[in-house]
C-alpha cells in the first residue's frame, strides 16, 4: 500500500502558495537528460514531483533535457519513459522536451543580445576558462564584452547558419565577471556545435546551455516549482537573472533539495555506464543495477520503492541511507502480498529408510501464514527427498535445532524425521542421508504429541522442478564506492552466485512476475528476460531479515 506522504519543507512551500492564492495550480516537471537509464536517485525525484502536484490536483511533466546532442539516444528516452509509467505516474499529454522549445529559446537568445544582456565572445575555450579568474580571483572582461547589439546579432545569426567551426565562438551572458558566483561570470548560453540531434536532426548548428534551456522551458510551461537537487543551489541566481531579463508571464521558482544517495552502490548514470562498459554487470537492467529497470527485474514492487522514497522525506541535509532501509520496505510488501512457497538452494539428498518405495503422500501447505484467503496447495510427499546443505551439521552445537546424526527434525507440513547414517563419498563431503520418519507425526493428522524444536523446508526429489536461481549481494564491498580512486577496485567479485536449486512442482507453472517467498530464504521471482518455464531462472529478490527468519521459524515450529 502507499502511505500518505509527509509534509516536508517543499510540500509545505507549495501549501502556502496555494493558501495564499500566489498560485491557483501547481505545476512541476520531472527533467532527465536521456543518456542513461533512472536510477534510485531519480525515484525520489519522480516521487516528489509527480507527488507534490498530483496530491494538490496539479500536474507535472516529463521533459527531456535534450540539449546534449550526441550522448542522448531514443533508447534512453524508451526506458525513462517506462520507468516513470512503472512507478505509477502519468504525465497525460504532457511529454515534451528542451528541443521542442529551441525555436523558442533562439528567439529569446536575441533578445537577449538586443537587451545588450548577451553578446558573442570569440576567445577559445582555453581563453574563456583564464578569463573566468577562480573562486579566489575575480574574472577579468573579454575584449569581446563591448561588441555592439548590431555585430553581436549579425555574429549570432551567423553561427546559427554554421558560417563557423566548433569552438569558434560563443554566446554568453553579460552579467559580472567579478561576482563571487562564478556561475555568474558571464555564463555561456549557446556554444556551435556541428553534430546531429536525435530529434531536431541537421537543423540547427548551435545549441542552448543546460541553464539558459532549462530555466525558459520551465517558464514556457508554467512551472510553478521547479524542484532540483542541491548542486544546483550556485546556479539558482543565473536561474533568476534570466528570468529578470525576460520577464515571461509565468515566473518558475527553482528549490533545491538534498540527493538521495544509496549505502553500496551508486548514483550516476555516467559511473553505471562505466560498469556495464567494464563488464561487471550485464546491462542497465542487471538485477543488480540500482536503475529502476534492474530493480523491477530484480523483483522490487513499485510500491515499496515509492514508500521507500517517502519515507525518506525531502530534506536539504546530504545523506547516505542504508541498503536495510530499502529491503526493509520490500520486505514489507513481499511479506504482506507473497505467497510462500518450498525451495532447496543448496540441495543435500535424504532418503527415508522406513518410509514405503513408491508412495506418494499429499501434504497439505498454506499459502501464507496470516492470510488464510489465500489458501492452500498440495506438496507430494516421499521416499527421497531434498533438504537445504546447511540444515544438517554433522558436528552440531548444542543449540543447533536443526539436523545432526542422532538428531530429529521436523519436516514443514510433513513428518518429525531421526537422521541415523551419514553417507560420505571419497573426499569426505556428506553427500546423503539416510533417516528415518515417524508415521504418527504428520502435520495435521498427528496423532503422537511428540514435538521436536527445529522445522526446516524440503521438497520431494522425483517431483521436484530444478531452476537457476541467481542469488545477488551488493555491488560494492564498501558503503560510499564513490570515495574509492577507482571504482574498479571495489566492485564486489561476489555480488552474483547462481545456483542449481530445486522448486516444489507447484512452481512449474511460476509466472512471470510473479513473487513469492521460499520459506526460511528470501523472497524470488522470474527473471523477466531470461525464464521460460521449461528453464526456469529466478532471481532472489531479497533475503528474510535476520530477525525475521527467526520469527517464521518459530511461527512454523
Ligand atoms: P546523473 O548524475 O545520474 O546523470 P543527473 O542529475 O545528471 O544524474 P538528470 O537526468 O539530469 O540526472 O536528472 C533528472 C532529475 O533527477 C534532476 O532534477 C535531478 O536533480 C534529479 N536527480 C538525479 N539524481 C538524483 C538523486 N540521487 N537524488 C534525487 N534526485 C536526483
Ligand atoms: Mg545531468
Amino acid at each position: 500500500m502507499s502511505e500518505a506522504p509527509p509534509r516536508d519543507f517543499i510540500r509545505q512551500i507549495i501549501h502556502e502558495d496555494l493558501e495564499s492564492g500566489k498560485h491557483s495550480e501547481i505545476v512541476t516537471r520531472f527533467p532527465p537528460e536521456p543518456n542513461g537509464y533512472l536510477h534510485v536517485g531519480h525515484v525520489s525525484s519522480i516521487c516528489l514531483n509527480f507527488g507534490a502536484a498530483g496530491e494538490t490536483g496539479g500536474k507535472t511533466f516529463l521533459r527531456f533535457d535534450d540539449t546534449n546532442p550526441g550522448k542522448e539516444s531514443e533508447e534512453f528516452v524508451r526506458a525513462i519513459e517506462r520507468d516513470v509509467q512503472w512507478l505509477g505516474f502519468s504525465w497525460d499529454d504532457r511529454l515534451t522536451h528542451a528541443s521542442d522549445y529551441f525555436d523558442q529559446l533562439y528567439d529569446a537568445a536575441e533578445k537577449l543580445i538586443e537587451l545588450g544582456m548577451a553578446y558573442v565572445d570569440s576567445l577559445s575555450a582555453d581563453e574563456i576558462r583564464e578569463y573566468r579568474g577562480t573562486l579566489t580571483e575575480p574574472g577579468r572582461n573579454s575584449p569581446h564584452r563591448t561588441r555592439s547589439v548590431e555585430e553581436n546579432l549579425e555574429l549570432f545569426r551567423r553561427m546559427r547558419k554554421g558560417d563557423f567551426a566548433d569552438g569558434e565562438h560563443v554566446l554568453r551572458a553579460k552579467i559580472d565577471m567579478a561576482s563571487p558566483n562564478i556561475n555568474l561570470r558571464d555564463p555561456a548560453l549557446y556554444r556551435i556545435r556541428h553534430v546531429h540531434h536525435q530529434r531536431t536532426g541537421d537543423k540547427w548548428r548551435i545549441y542552448p546551455m543546460y541553464d539558459f534551456a532549462h530555466t525558459l522551458s520551465d517558464a514556457f510551461e508554467g512551472i510553478t516549482h521547479s524542484l532540483c537537487t542541491l548542486e544546483f543551489e550556485d546556479h539558482r541566481p543565473l536561474y533568476d537573472w534570466i528570468l529578470d531579463q525576460m520577464k515571461p508571464t509565468s515566473r518558475p521558482r527553482q528549490i533545491e533539495f538534498s540527493r538521495l544517495n544509496l549505502a553500496y552502490t551508486i548514483t550516476s548514470k555516467r559511473k553505471l555506464s562505466a560498469l556495464i562498459e567494464a563488464g561487471v554487470v550485464t546491462g542497465w537492467d542487471d538485477p543488480r543495477m540500482p536503475t529502476i529497470a534492474g530493480m523491477r527485474r530484480r523483483g522490487y514492487p513499485a510500491t515499496a520503492l515509492r514508500n521507500f522514497v517517502m519515507r525518506g522525506g525531502v530534506t536539504k541535509k546530504d545523506k547516505l541511507i542504508e541498503m536495510a532501509v530499502l529491503e526493509n520496505s520490500i520486505r514489507e510488501e513481499l511479506g504482506e502480498n507473497a505467497e510462500r512457497r518450498m525451495a532447496v538452494l543448496h540441495p543435500l539428498k535424504v532418503v527415508l529408510t522406513n518410509y514405503p518405495e513408491g508412495q506418494v503422500e499429499m501434504m497439505q501447505a498454506v499459502n501464507h501464514p496470516h492470510r488464510p484467503e489465500l489458501g492452500t496447495r498440495e506438496m507430494p510427499f516421499s521416499r527421497t527427498i531434498w533438504i537445504e546443505r546447511d540444515d544438517f551439521l554433522e558436528e552440531a552445537p548444542r543449540k543447533f535445532f536443526r539436523l545432526k546424526p542422532g538428531g530429529e527434525v521436523r519436516l514443514r507440513f510433513g513428518y518429525i524425521i531421526r537422521c541415523d547414517e551419514v553417507i560420505k563419498n571419497d573426499a569426505g563431503d556428506v553427500i546423503e542421508l539416510r533417516c528415518s520418519y515417524d508415521p504418527d507425526t504428520r502435520s495435521g493428522t498427528q496423532t503422537s504429541n511428540r514435538k521436536v524444536k527445529g522445522t526446516i523446508h524440503w521438497v520431494s526429489v522425483q517431483h521436484a522442478v530444478s531452476a537457476d536461481v541467481r542469488l545477488y549481494d551488493r555491488l560494492f564491498t564498501i558503503p560510499d564506492p564513490t570515495s574509492a580512486a577507482d571504482l574498479m577496485d571495489v566492485v564486489n567479485p561476489e555480488s552474483l552466485l547462481e545456483v542449481t536449486a530445486m522448486l516444489e512442482p507447484s512452481l512449474q507453472n511460476f509466472e512471470i512476475g510473479q513473487s513469492v517467498q521460499f520459506e526460511r530464504l528470501g523472497y524470488f521471482c522470474t527473471d523477466a528476460r531470461d525464464h521460460s518455464p521449461d528453464a526456469p531462472v529466478i532471481n532472489r529478490i531479497v533475503t528474510l531479515r535476520d530477525s525475521w527468519a527467526k520469527i517464521e521459524r518459530q511461527a512454523m515450529a
